[in-house]
């Protein structure tokens, strides 16, 4: 059972603090399930937010790319935030105000470190199609020597980090607004694979 991670400064909840958790499983199983994250990151002294797959291992997510990819490159020794989200549902309420989303998200703040070892990239890079489709590494052909080294593979250790989760109906609407004629409830959303179409 892994431990709890301590909040920090900047993943102390305040706002809806009782949907925050900083409960190392649920991060870890969040980050599991997602298949896309969102990198932000600082470049030219301006803010950049950009999307990627990305997989955990152990007490650390992994970011991979081309050796030339400026994102990566830009969170090698530097301090960026990645985000990890899931929707499970859209919530409609009888008052505009209370829509809202179910949703299971999480937020990590770290340092990225280039993984050198070619051994180690190789492990990463096996359990990210393992991600896609579990067993992929053992039906593919695994990267050969000059694709690893054409490959940066960017280490962020899940140590500040926390998750926030909303579920369940709209937030009740109260007086004249719960006798509006209007349909409330919660429209359940998931992402899914489909069939898988030949190549
Ligand atoms: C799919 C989705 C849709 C959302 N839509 C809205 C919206 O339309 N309007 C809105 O106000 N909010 C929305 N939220 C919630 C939003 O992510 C923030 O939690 C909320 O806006 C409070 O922000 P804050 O900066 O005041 O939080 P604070 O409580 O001040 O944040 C403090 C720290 O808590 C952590 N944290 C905050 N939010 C999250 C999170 N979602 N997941 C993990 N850690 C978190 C971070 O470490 C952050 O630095 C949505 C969330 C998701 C996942």
């Amino acid at each position: 059972m892994p431990e709890p991670l301590q909040a920090t400064d900047r993943t102390r909840f305040h706002r809806r603090a009782n949907r925050g958790t900083h409960d190392r499983a649920t991060v870890d199983a969040i980050l599991d399930e997602a298949l896309i994250c969102h990198v932000g990151f600082v470049a030219d002294g301006a803010p950049v937010v950009i999307p990627t797959a990305f997989v955990r291992v152990g007490d650390a997510v992994y970011l991979h790319g081309s050796t030339a990819n400026h994102m990566l490159a830009a969170t090698i020794a530097r301090e960026v935030s990645l985000a990890a989200t899931l929707i499970d549902g859209l919530v409609l309420a009888r008052t505009a105000f209370h829509h809202s989303m179910n949703y299971r998200s999480v937020v990590l703040f770290a340092r990225g470190r280039a993984v050198e070892d070619p051994e180690a990239k190789a492990k990463i890079l096996a359990a990210l199609v393992d991600k896609m489709a579990p067993g992929r590494s053992t039906a593919c052909r695994l990267p050969d020597a000059t694709e690893l080294r054409a490959t940066l593979v960017v280490e962020l250790p899940i140590v500040e980090a926390g998750a926030k989760i909303r579920k369940g109906p709209p937030l009740p609407d109260e007086g004249d607004d719960a006798r509006l004629p209007y349909w409330a409830g919660v429209i359940p959303v998931s992402l899914a694979r489909g069939e898988p179409i030949p190549a």
